[in-house]
């Protein structure tokens, strides 16, 4: 005990004595960054009021009530792999070398991580990954095999050695939280600032909520969106997609037709039992084989939405977990909370689940910061922003370099909610996976300035822009509308412009 105080008590005198000369590293904030899958920001009650009465997430919202929120935070590539590869990298996914899922993270360009850890923080990583190879730049990791599972995970763990694999019993969004947790205890006041990942498999499918949520929302009418019963109409690539609650949603798979699609096979026979029952009464309709046309597509929307919904509390409750840990250790002043999620999703817009498109329901992503002392309670950020904005602000606020070949910018300046004259004017997006057999999204690329939207999907020759500020549902496609040539070929030339500057070769 007596060494430990001395050697802190000369680490404090060295720092203040060398203030002027070395930069006081212990006074760099921690950074947590929880990281859902497919968390649509509609499911968010500090977004939207859809489900604020019914389903609110009161602990994700602390983060906006006592930080910022972002109103316009996009992705680059929608989809799961690649957008985590944005995250790490800075780079948009031609530069990342992660353009569609499946593919392994490429280290050969710097991450976040690896920079922060070389400056002395101290890194982990915990839950989903999806990016195959072992990942650099952590002291730390366990992450989930694959698209991992609700329970009992399978996890690749770190070891002084390489890796090893173990069995995790329990909800995946709570050991998750428990092992970031876990760092944090054993990391953070130690002298070094922490940074941990910690990444939710939740609420990405099959929707499998936890025993202790299998209630919420029982025999609750959940209402359909206004767009639930669009036609696609003038969109030929939104027709052309297989991705609709009513014809693909699998009942089997999605819907837990097949109970061990719902990864219920590892519980304990009480919480099976517990968790087959209520299967059986959640089915009830579908299962019937009675329903068909539009009914059937409203039973299809209540059992998707009532698991969505299941699948969001417990990230909330996680979220009030690690944020009540902080304020016990003492270590909430100095740390930076983060949520956000890989894409946003579709909750019936459109008709559809998932994600893929540039429309906003997947383009958009949820993105709530907490710094205390740094952002003001309540803060509204406007601005554009983008996932390839993370890395070079957390290495910002580590005080670490960034990269000049990122393609990200520092969001410091805007973090309070002003936004610079010079800021960024318009977004591009880039969707390569037309390959994958079960959506038949068409790859597209396009551009976005706040209130146009411009989408090419040059696989198919179609354009499509939107007027969101008159049509913020975009149902109807004016690139034949006469009265927006004008800005239609302003839209067309910053597309060529945000190329140009990011180096894009295809198409
Ligand atoms: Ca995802």
């Amino acid at each position: 005990m007596i060494s430990r105080f001395v050697i802190i008590f000369a680490m404090l005198a060295l720092s203040a004595g060398n203030a002027s000369l070395v930069p006081n590293k212990q006074s760099r904030p921690n950074i947590i960054w929880i990281y859902a899958d497919d968390h649509a920001s509609q499911a968010i009650s500090a977004y939207d009021e859809r489900f604020r009465e019914i389903a609110p997430t009161p602990n994700i919202d602390r983060l906006a009530k006592e930080g910022a929120i972002f109103r316009n935070s996009y992705v680059a590539n929608a989809i799961c792999g690649p957008a985590r590869a944005c995250i790490m990298t800075g780079l948009h996914s031609h530069k990342n070398n992660v353009p569609n899922n499946g593919m392994p993270m490429d280290f050969s360009n710097p991450t976040f991580p690896g920079i922060l850890r070389d400056s002395g923080y101290a890194t982990a990583l915990y839950g989903k990954w999806h990016l195959k190879v072992a990942p650099e730049g952590f002291e730390d990791w366990k992450i989930m095999k694959g698209q991992g599972r609700y329970f009992s995970q399978d996890y690749r763990v770190k070891t002084a050695k390489g890796e090893k694999e173990e069995r995790i019993e329990g909800y995946s969004p709570d050991t998750v939280a428990k092992m970031t947790m876990d760092f944090l205890k054993a990391n953070a006041g130690n002298g070094k600032p922490v940074m941990v990942m910690c990444q939710f498999k939740s609420p990405h499918g099959p929707w499998s909520p936890a025993i202790r949520n299998l209630d919420f929302l029982k025999d609750v009418e959940i209402p359909t969106p206004p767009t639930f019963y669009d036609d696609h109409e003038g969109r030929v690539a939104a027709g052309k997609a297989n991705m609709t609650i009513f014809k693909t949603m699998r009942e089997g798979f999605h819907l837990k037709g097949d109970p061990d699609s719902a990864h219920y096979d590892r519980l304990g026979p009480e919480q099976h039992k517990q968790a087959i029952d209520s299967l059986a009464y959640e089915n009830r309709h579908l299962a019937s084989g009675k329903l068909e046309g539009d009914d059937l597509k409203r039973e299809k929307y209540q059992r998707y939405i009532h698991d969505y919904l299941r699948c969001v509390k417990a990230n909330d409750e996680n979220v009030g977990r690690i944020l009540d840990y902080l304020e016990e250790s003492g270590l909430a002043e100095n740390t930076i909370v983060c949520y956000s999620s890989d894409q946003s999703f579709y909750l019936g817009e459109h008709g559809w689940y998932d994600k893929r498109f540039m429309y906003h329901q997947s383009f958009s992503t949820p993105l709530l910061v907490r710094w205390p002392g740094r952002i003001n309670p309540g803060t509204q950020v406007n601005a554009l922003v983008q996932n390839i904005d993370m890395a070079p602000t957390f290495l910002s606020i580590g005080g670490a370099k960034t990269p000049d070949t990122m393609q990200g910018v520092d969001l410091t300046p805007v973090l309070n909610g002003e936004k610079p004259a010079d800021w960024r004017k318009s977004l591009y997006y880039h969707f390569y996976e037309s390959e994958d057999p079960t959506h038949q999204v068409a790859k597209h690329e396009g551009v976005y300035d706040g209130r146009f939207k411009l989408i090419h999907f040059y696989e198919i020759g179609e354009w499509e822009f939107f007027d969101r500020e008159i049509d913020p549902y975009e149902l109807e496609n004016r690139i034949n509308d006469r009265s927006y040539l004008g800005t239609i070929a302003k839209m067309k030339t910053e597309l060529k412009r945000l190329k140009a500057q990011y180096e894009v070769e295809l198409p």
